[in-house]
């Protein structure tokens, strides 16, 4: 029976809600604050009694923002939560090859082979890409090197930091990069360059050495090996000359063999000594939906072994044995948790895709994102913006002002999107357009059979109930704390 409503709404500030799975109710503000009450709690609510009348209900909405906020004050630490949209694009990759010498399963139909010719970036377009990025508006600018296989083009990886390291000491504008690595092609000099020009470095790492090499083939040698050895040279070499720990992080792409292996992949990372592990699912970009339905699983699927994933961490931390944290859970809970938002882009309202971030192809042409780039490999330019020149002022202000540009930022902004702008989780979640394009050819999201949202919500059921507990919520305080 739908109970009759008479709370006053002019008492509070909007608010979304929904019952969790342990019964009790979460309401959740415009800016990402949130309360969880029982039913019988929200039922007087709803009958409109005053919050004032149950202490801990007065309590818990005024620390969500619902009742005793200014209105003015409440859409303050919604701009706060935005901050992100106040400039330009901070972060700038450079695709510098399309080859690669792995055919991991999710990805292989969409690399260049290693023989293949004219697939890898110039001198010249990377030095046009660097001027392009410093006209952004963004205080600080990152570039990050990707491929398939970037270090496939080493001395244009090597060419851009140093150009861009001149470009930023010139001009006074502060610049830090990232690569995007297998470690396959990793040797000491080049190990030794990134390190001294303080370079993070991000790999893949699937789990345990079976689970690992199932899912990224490689011909020429053990992958899992390899990554290995590299991840703790890596990281002696960076601890003993430059004191720093934690410079290399790890990826870790879902599979449905992984979810069979969620312990043996927590337990690979925590024997590395990495810091964090994601739990990640499959994105169809890699073309893995159609060709590889063998590695897919339903969202539920999914979410199922991130609660096992996410618990096991729990119980690691609270017994000391690991300071390890999850990934995936991490962003949520900034966004939950803080007054700030962690920019990623996959969970953020409008994505800022072409503004917020932009991915230059290797032949120069500009794309809204590292997915958009994807596309166009698999045939559609749908995502470009534009194409690098001898003008790079202009090339800049015609990239963020394209109408493509414009396009995937409508499509991306959940606020006004049929199921989204009702969503409990509305605060703290997002939509790729270049995901929702692939899976439907449409740019809009469909909210009954989004892949992502299923997941996300998932996640974030699994993290609302369990921050209902003390200890859990000291250790995710921990996760959130650098
Ligand atoms: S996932 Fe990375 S390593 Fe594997 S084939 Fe693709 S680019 Fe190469």
């Amino acid at each position: 029976m739908i109970p009759k409503i008479s709370l006053k709404p002019e008492n509070f500030n909007p608010f979304r809600f929904k019952k969790l799975k342990d019964g009790n109710v979460i309401l959740t503000s415009e800016h990402g604050g949130y309360a969880i009450i029982s039913e019988p709690q929200f039922q007087k609510l709803l009958a409109g009694e005053p919050p004032e009348n149950d202490e801990t209900v007065k309590t818990k909405l005024e620390n969500a923002g619902i009742i005793g906020l200014a209105l003015e004050k409440s859409a303050l630490a919604f701009a706060k939560k935005h901050a992100f949209m106040a400039c330009g694009p901070n972060l700038h990759i450079l695709v510098v090859t399309l080859r690669c010498n792995h055919a991991c399963q999710y990805c292989h139909a969409a690399v260049a082979p290693m023989d293949a010719e004219g697939f890898d970036m110039s001198q010249e377009t990377a030095k046009k890409i660097i001027d392009t990025a410093f006209f952004s508006t963004a205080p600080k600018i990152s570039f990050e090197f990707q491929g398939w296989e970037p270090l496939v083009n080493w001395e244009v990886v090597k060419y851009s930091i140093e150009y861009a390291k001149e470009k930023s000491e010139r001009l006074a504008k502060p610049v830090q990069f990232s690569l995007v690595t297998n470690l396959s092609l990793m040797d000491e000099e080049k190990m030794a360059f990134l390190l001294h020009h303080n370079v993070g470095l991000n790999t893949s790492l699937d789990g345990d050495e079976s689970t690992h090499n199932f899912n990224r083939t490689f011909l020429k040698g053990n992958s899992y090996k390899n990554v290995e050895f590299w991840i703790r040279r890596i990281d002696a070499f960076s601890q003993e000359k430059y004191w720093r720990k934690n410079v290399i992080s790890a990826l870790l792409t879902v599979t449905s063999k992984s979810l069979k292996k969620w312990k043996e992949c927590v337990d690979t990372y925590d024997s590395f000594g990495m810091d964090q592990l994601f739990w990640r699912p499959l994105n169809a970009m890699g073309y893995g939906a159609k060709t590889f339905s063998f590695l897919w699983y339903s969202p539920e699927e999914f979410v199922a072994s991130y609660e096992r994933v996410l618990d096991y961490l729990l119980e690691l931390n609270k017994s000391g044995k690991s300071t390890m944290k999850e990934a995936y859970s991490t962003i949520f809970l900034k966004k939950i948790l803080t007054p700030y938002d962690p920019n990623y882009v996959d969970t953020r309202s409008p994505c800022w895709a072409g503004i917020g971030q932009v991915a230059y192809n290797y032949d120069g042409k500009i794309y809204t994102c590292d997915e958009g780039r994807m596309l166009a490999r698999m045939g559609s330019d749908a995502f470009q913006i534009g194409e690098v020149s001898e003008d790079p002022r202009n090339t800049y202000v015609s990239m963020i002002t394209s109408p493509s540009t414009k396009a995937i930022l409508s499509a991306s902004l959940i606020e006004w999107l049929p199921g989204y702008e009702s969503d409990p989780y509305k605060p703290y979640i997002g939509s790729c357009p270049a995901n929702n394009f692939k899976a439907t050819g449409d740019i809009y999201p469909k909210y009954p059979t989004d892949f992502k949202r299923r997941i996300e919500t998932g996640i974030l059921d699994a993290l609302f109930i369990r921050l209902q507990d003390a200890d859990n919520e000291r250790i995710f305080r921990t996760w959130i704390a650098n």
